[in-house]
């Protein structure tokens, strides 16, 4: 037998040289040999830690779910956000998918996003048209335009002797 590096390791077995993991030969030896299907997995997500603690069997979707547990804990222990915001208890809420954001953050955007709609609705909505009518109650909803304007226009081209074609 024959130490390759830290984590391998070859054997002979049968006259054929076979690598074993240090992992699998340490979950071997204190796990017992392995069920159908299952491979070692590590507990504590570290694939360098080769403690029999830290190893045991399992199966491939236990070991992917392992991983994606880790990365999640990893991303949990991050104390700031991304914009460099801290996460205290006051500052962390959760997002529908159950992940952390920053509330700061979230306050900051849904407050520009405020602002921005109010601005918005500021310049489309005017209090007086060009000639002075104030627009409240006096504005037709589907253009906007002055009622009072729109009626004197018309009542104007009456007078001048025309006709709108609509009305033949
Ligand atoms: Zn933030
Ligand atoms: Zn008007």
């Amino acid at each position: 037998m024959k130490s390759q590096g830290s984590t391998t390791v070859s054997l002979c077995r049968e006259g054929k040289p076979k690598t074993f993991g240090v992992h699998q030969l340490v979950c071997r030896a204190f796990h017992g040999e392995p069920p159908s299907g299952h491979e070692v997995c590590h507990s504590n997500g570290d694939s360098t830690d080769t403690l029999a603690t830290n190893l045991r069997w399992d199966s491939r979707a236990a070991n992917a779910q392992d991983t994606i547990d880790h990365g999640r804990n990893a991303q949990l222990s991050k104390t700031r956000c991304p914009r460099g915001h801290e996460y205290t208890p006051d500052n962390t809420g959760a997002t529908s998918g159950g992940r952390r954001r920053c509330l700061r953050c979230h306050a900051e955007s849904s407050n520009r996003r405020y602002h921005a709609t109010k601005e918005l609705k500021g310049r489309a909505k005017k209090s007086h048209c060009v000639n002075g009518h104030a627009l409240e109650s006096n504005q037709y909803p589907s253009n906007g335009a002055c009622i009072t304007c729109t009626k004197a226009r018309a009542k104007a081209r009456a007078a001048a002797g025309y006709v709108s074609p609509g009305r033949l």
